[in-house]
Parts: structure tokens; C-alpha cells; sequence
């Protein structure tokens, strides 16, 4: 199934010119290319930003009520085609539709959270700070902000970032992954439908071409970037440098501790949901299993079984809980990763290499890979896999197991199972994570909160969405006024009204 090309949206409307470079969208589950995406030149980025920079006047100065309006608008169209939506991340990034479906409902309740913008961006009042002198504080737009976005979750991270952006009043360039971009396509276009003003959102495909313009861009004031580490890191340095506010979340290494004493049921059902679940290619994903005393024992047997009944297939089939992997190179890259586990001596207890899926033998899939016996000297402890490879490391006991985690580089999410209360208590006081997980194992917090890891997974000091996120896409503005002079409006007998 083909889409043809995919192009830029810009101005409120798909781009017509056709590219000079063009790069291809895969269908993982068939293995075919399903269609090419335009590549954008520094000219287009220069456009794109200078259509975004035109709306941004009138955009900043329109009433929060109808930016309110708009935004639940366009609640109400993303809640009507969310199917249509999930089929697309599926045919494009391989989840499968229930997973695509709570990718959409997430982002769903970002922008339902940017709809109470006129509380959230509400300043403070302080009156007759002096005789007659009042002053007050107010939150104002940034202008053209950038968002720069991965391939895990083509809907969900960019509605973590432009509704509440323009929730705020800013104009806003969004750059999706290049390897899932038809999602952020039907959003461009349903934000259009909700009456968003042209220019306000617009679309930019591309690479690393297009990235660095937008960072050098003199008429971007912010960038928001969730990807890789290294990536992340170099879009914080290249932001910084050129002036702008940077938020940039970056990779994981996410563990999940389990003590002695936790429920193993419960333990191994989420090992495995955290685990295997979206193939793997979640920031989120628990990639370290840490068995303290003889949990591992217990907890083996039991994620056997399910990894036992577990259905591998094409995402848009409903019977399918995971799908294959998003691209070939990243198949053979995961891939790689299992043969060097095994070749630095861990244990393969399930090896999910040989897996055949009926009718998609050309599909990128990877079965479940378990590991037992990590070390934390061995690559796959060491390195983000971003695929269905679950590693256990045995530890004697909870001191050794937290250390693994606060002297891990990346700091991203965390679990702990655990039935002792003190244990937890303990546990959520000392680890040295941004989202912590009590017998949950994917802990990403809610809009009202605002999501972020520490250490090598966020550069810069804010957190993405939630008041974080308002904070971000606004500057502080304190007034002090001395106001002894009403002016008259004139008589009006009607009762007020938000226009
Ligand atoms: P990626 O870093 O390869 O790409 C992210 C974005 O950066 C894409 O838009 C891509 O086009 C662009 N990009 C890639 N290489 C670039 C370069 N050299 N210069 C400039 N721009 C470049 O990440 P990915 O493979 O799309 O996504 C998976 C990664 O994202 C994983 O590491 C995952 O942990 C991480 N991630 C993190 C979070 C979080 O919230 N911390 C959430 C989702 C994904």
C-alpha cells in the first residue's frame, strides 16, 4: 500500500514544490517502502519559519478564549479520528493498533490539559505595593518555537510540545521523524479543521539539514527535542550556543527493581508489558530487569510462560501484541546487540531471532530476547537497545541493586516492586531518576505533571508538558503601575462577552 509523497505543511496548507532530496517511509510489517517523504532545504526551513514568524502578531494577540476554542476543536476531531490515526502510526512505525491507540489517547490528554490554558498562564497581582502602585506579574509568548520529535511516538511527543505551545500564543515548526511523518500530517490538517490560523502550526520532514537550520535559525527563540542522547546533547550545545531556550530529552536505561518480597504474578506481567511491549522502541521501556536475592529464581519461570504465549505479528492485526521493529537497519542493529550478549557470555534463555511470520517474511520482526546473567561490564547492560531484549542482573541485595541504578548514566524512568512500604518509601527518597515507578513499571506521569529524566536522558532544566511545559513556552513580564486615571468606555447595556 502506497501513500505517494509526502510533503511539507506549511501556511495551513501541503506544500506543493517538489523536493530535491526524499527519503523513504517503510511499512516494517511487509518490509516494502510505502512511501517517499520530502526532504526540507534550508529554504524551506527558511520559509517555514518566516510563515510561522508572520502569524505570530495577531496568533499572541488573539483572546484566550479562542485559543481555548480551537484547542477544543481539535480535542474533539484527534477523539473522532483516532483510529484512523493509530492505523497510521501502525502502517508506518509497526505497533500494534492497541498500542498506537493508547499512544493517541496520551497526546489526547495533553491537549485537553492545554485547553485550561487560561488558569495555567495566569500571573499574580500585588496591590498598593506603594500608595497607588500596583504591580503585577504576567507569562508572554517566546514566538516561533521548534519541536524536533523521534520516531517511537509520531503523535504523542509532538502533542507533548505545539498544544501547549500555542496553547501559550506561540507559533510553532515541527520537525517529525523522518521514519513515521504521515501522523503529524493528519494533525497539521485536523488543527486547521479545529480553525487554527494559518502559520500558527507547520510541518517541516527532513534530516539533519533541516535541524540545524532550524537551530541556527535567528527567528527561532526555542527548541524542544525529544531523541537519542547524542542527539539530544548536540541540539542542547548547537541551541544554547545560537541563543535559544533548549529543553532536549534524550535516551534511557530504564531498570526495574525487583525486591524479594513483591507479588512475582504481578512482577512478571509487568516485566513483560514493559519490556516487550511496542517492541522495545519506548523511552519508557524497562530494559534491566534487577533481581535482588532469589527473585530471579522465581521471576524466570514465570516470564518464560508469558513470553511463551505472546503473538508476534503485523501491528494492524488485531490479535497482535507486538510488532516488528521500525526499520531493517534497526532490526540489524537490535540484532547485533543479542549476538554481542552472547558473545560476552550472558545467558540466552529466550532468543527470538529465528522468528517466521506467516505472510511477512520480508517484515522486520524480532521475537522476545531474554537474557539472564548481565553484568553491568557487558555491552547490552551498558548501551540503549531500543528493541525486545530484556536483560535480568542479579544483585545480593537492595544497596547493590539502587547503586546499578544512581551509577547508570541514564536516568530516565525507573520501577520498584516491592510489597514492604518502607522499602518503597526508602527507594522513591534515594534514586537519582526523574519518573519513578512503585509496582508500576512505566511510570510516565500524567499532563497535569510534567515528564523528564535526569542525568543523560534531558539536557537543560525543564521538563516537557504539564506546568513545566507552560513555564517553557513563556517568559515572565512584572509590571509596577501607577494608575490614577480611569478612562471612560462609554455606555454598554449588554452582559460581557469573549470574543
Ligand atoms: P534520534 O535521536 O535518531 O532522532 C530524533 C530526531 O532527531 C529526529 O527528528 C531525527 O530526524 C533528528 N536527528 C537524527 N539525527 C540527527 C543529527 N545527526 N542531527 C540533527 N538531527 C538529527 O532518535 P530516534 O531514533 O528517532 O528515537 C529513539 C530515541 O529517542 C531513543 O534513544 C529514545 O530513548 C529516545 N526517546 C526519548 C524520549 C524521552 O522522553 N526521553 C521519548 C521518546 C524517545
Amino acid at each position: 500500500m502506497s501513500s505517494g509523497m509526502i510533503n511539507h505543511w506549511i501556511g495551513g496548507k501541503a506544500w506543493e514544490k517538489p523536493a530535491e532530496r526524499t527519503g523513504d517511509v517503510w511499512d516494517p510489517a511487509s518490509g516494502k517502502v510505502r512511501s517517499k517523504v520530502a526532504f526540507a532545504s534550508p529554504a524551506v526551513v527558511d520559509h517555514a519559519v518566516a510563515t510561522a514568524a508572520a502569524a505570530f502578531q495577531s496568533w499572541r494577540s488573539s483572546s484566550l478564549a479562542k485559543r481555548t476554542r480551537v484547542l477544543f476543536a481539535f480535542r474533539e476531531l484527534v477523539e473522532k479520528r483516532k483510529q484512523e490515526l493509530a492505523e497510521l502510526l501502525s502502517m508506518e512505525h509497526g505497533k500494534v493498533l492497541s498500542d498506537a491507540m493508547g499512544e493517541v489517547s496520551r497526546g489526547l490528554e495533553v491537549i485537553e490539559f492545554a485547553c485550561g490554558i487560561p488558569d495555567l498562564i495566569k500571573g499574580s497581582f500585588s496591590e498598593n505595593v506603594s500608595t497607588d502602585v500596583d504591580v503585577y506579574s504576567i507569562r508572554q509568548p517566546l514566538g516561533v518555537v521548534a519541536g524536533i520529535t523521534p520516531f517511537n511516538f509520531p503523535a504523542m511527543v509532538p502533542m507533548w510540545m505545539y498544544p501547549i505551545a500555542i496553547a501559550c500564543g506561540n507559533t510553532f515548526v515541527l520537525k517529525p521523524s523522518e521514519r513515521d511523518p504521515s501522523a503529524p500530517m493528519l494533525t497539521a490538517r485536523l488543527l486547521a479543521e479545529a480553525g487554527l490560523p494559518d502559520g500558527v502550526f507547520n510541518v517541516v520532514h527532513g534530516d539533519k539539514t533541516a535541524v540545524d537550520r532550524l537551530l541556527e535559525h535567528p527567528g527561532v527563540a526555542a527548541v524542544s527535542f525529544v531523541g537519542s542522547t547524542p542527539i539530544a546533547k548536540y541540539i542542547y550545545e548547537t541551541g544554547t550556543k545560537n541563543g535559544k531556550r533548549v529543553q532536549a530529552l534524550g535516551g534511557a536505561k530504564n531498570h526495574m527493581i525487583v525486591l524479594p518480597d513483591a507479588d512475582m504474578e504481578l512482577a512478571a506481567d509487568a516485566a513483560v508489558g514493559a519490556g516487550y511491549g511496542s517492541a522495545g522502541e519506548r523511552c519508557m521501556a524497562i530494559s534491566v530487569l534487577v533481581a535482588v536475592g532469589d527473585a530471579a529464581d522465581k521471576l524466570i519461570p514465570k516470564i518464560r510462560e508469558r513470553i511463551g504465549k505472546m503473538k508476534v505479528g503485523p501491528g494492524l492485526d488485531a490479535s497482535s501484541e507486538m510488532g516488528p521493529l521500525v526499520t531493517k537497519e534497526h532490526l540489524a542493529r537490535v540484532t547485533g546487540y543479542v549476538e554481542k550478549g552472547v558473545a560476552e557470555g550472558a545467558s540466552l534463555l529466550v532468543d527470538g531471532r529465528a522468528i517466521a511470520v506467516p505472510g511477512h517474511k520480508d517484515g522486520f520482526f524480532l521475537g522476545p530476547c531474554l537474557f539472564d546473567e548481565v553484568s553491568p561490564q557487558m555491552t547490552i547492560y551498558k548501551d540503549e537497545i531500543f528493541g525486545p531484549v530484556l536483560s535480568i542482573t542479579r544483585a545480593a541485595s537492595y544497596d547493590e541493586a539502587i547503586d546499578l541504578v544512581n551509577t547508570n548514566p541514564y536516568a530516565n524512568g525507573v520501577a520498584i516492586f516491592t510489597n514492604d512500604g518502607g522499602a518503597a518509601r526508602k527507594f522513591q527518597h534515594e534514586v537519582q531518576v526523574g519518573m519513578v515507578g512503585i509496582n508500576v513499571p512505566i511510570p510516565v506521569p500524567m499532563a497535569y505533571y510534567s515528564f523528564g529524566g535526569w542525568k543523560a536522558s534531558l539536557f537543560g532544566d525543564s521538563h516537557i508538558y504539564g506546568r513545566e511545559g507552560v513555564h517553557f513556552y513563556t517568559r515572565g513580564k512584572v509590571i509596577t503601575s501607577r494608575w490614577p486615571d480611569p478612562r471612560h468606555r462609554g455606555v454598554d447595556l449588554g452582559f460581557p462577552q469573549n470574543k
